[in-house]
């Protein structure tokens, strides 16, 4: 069987040394990192997700501001509160929680963001800087730089030669995974829903990522004994069997099969999940330390 990548606890690893870091840094005499969490309208997966980012930012002693606004905020009003926020030397990190209202372009919001402050690396500079392999200025999307962190874990840094399938394509998992696979020197394949004979493409993975938004797709079968399989998929379905009406989440990886044949494997809930609100407060902290002239931490 195959070894249960435990992000839960590698994610508090990851937010203990932020804090501890956060500390070194006030004892230096400079400001704390501030994270600013912007939500617009009452998405409650949404308001789930901001509540517990701005924990985790006070866990981790950081300034942390959220603006709550209303679903008719106007585009406008929200690119002036991205200039204001641009400018706050308080604030190291901007994060504008998606979805926004159909009235509002996303993509304009998100360029609007300083890249320096651009926290979850959706701007074009950031995509940029990993796209080139200037990791050592980039902030690189949460997902895939969590996803990177438990491989490691699993695999050590040296993942040279291996072969690694992202399954997704998407700008915010998929190709932000297949880019950090490609820097670490793997020889990268990008899945995606027009890809033939998938389960054979899957097949030849030592590494194996799974983000397509299907529930329990990847087969035990698709997994090359021994593979480290990360399964970023997150997919509520029925389960009839915990009462009437009750649900539960699973990946796109079909666990129970898969883990008789990986070598290690993320669990859904409890894998990748974690992982991606340790990765801001990761993100934020290095901005701070950038901003204050510092050398980002490793
Ligand atoms: P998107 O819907 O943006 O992308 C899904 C990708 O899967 C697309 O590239 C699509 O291909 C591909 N795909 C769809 N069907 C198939 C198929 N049958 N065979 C092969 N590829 C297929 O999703 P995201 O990248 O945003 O998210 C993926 C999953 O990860 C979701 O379950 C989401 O909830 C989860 N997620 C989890 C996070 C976490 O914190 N753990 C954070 C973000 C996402 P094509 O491009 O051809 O349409």
């Amino acid at each position: 069987m195959a070894e249960v990548i435990d992000g839960k606890s590698v994610a508090e690893d990851v937010v203990r040394t932020v804090k501890a870091l956060t500390a070194e840094l006030v004892a230096k005499g400079k400001a704390k990192p501030g994270l600013a969490v912007v939500i617009v309208g009452e998405d409650p997966a949404s308001q789930v997700y901001v509540a517990s980012k701005s924990r985790t930012a006070k866990e981790c002693g950081f300034h942390s501001l959220q603006h709550t606004l209303p679903a008719e905020t106007s585009e406008e009003a929200l690119l002036k509160i991205i200039a204001d926020l641009n400018a706050d030397p308080a604030v190291n990190g901007i994060l504008v929680q998606l979805p926004l209202p159909a009235h509002i372009d996303a993509g304009k919001i998100i360029q609007a963001i300083a890249p320096q402050k651009d926290v979850d690396g959706f701007h074009f500079i950031n995509v940029g800087k990993l796209g080139t392999g200037e990791l050592d200025t980039a902030f690189v999307p949460c997902t895939p730089a969590g996803s990177m962190l438990l491989i490691e874990r699993v695999r050590g840094k040296d993942l040279s030669g291996l072969n690694a399938v992202v399954v997704g394509r998407s700008n915010i998992v998929g190709k932000p995974m297949a880019n950090l696979l490609l820097a670490a020197n793997c020889t990268v394949t990008i899945a995606h829903s027009r890809t033939k004979d998938l389960p054979a493409l899957a097949r030849t993975a030592d590494i194996l990522v799974a983000a397509v938004g299907r529930p329990e797709m990847i087969k035990g079968d698709w997994v090359k004994p021994g593979a480290t399989v990360i399964d970023v998929g997150i997919n509520r379905i029925p389960a009839p069997e915990k009462g009437e009406g009750k649900s539960r989440l699973v990946g796109d990886v079909a666990y129970a099969e898969a883990a008789r044949q990986a070598g290690a494997i993320t669990p859904v809930p409890g894998g990748v999940g974690p992982m991606t609100i340790a990765m801001l407060m990761a993100n934020t902290l290095a901005s701070a330390y950038l901003a204050a002239g510092l050398k980002r931490p490793s």
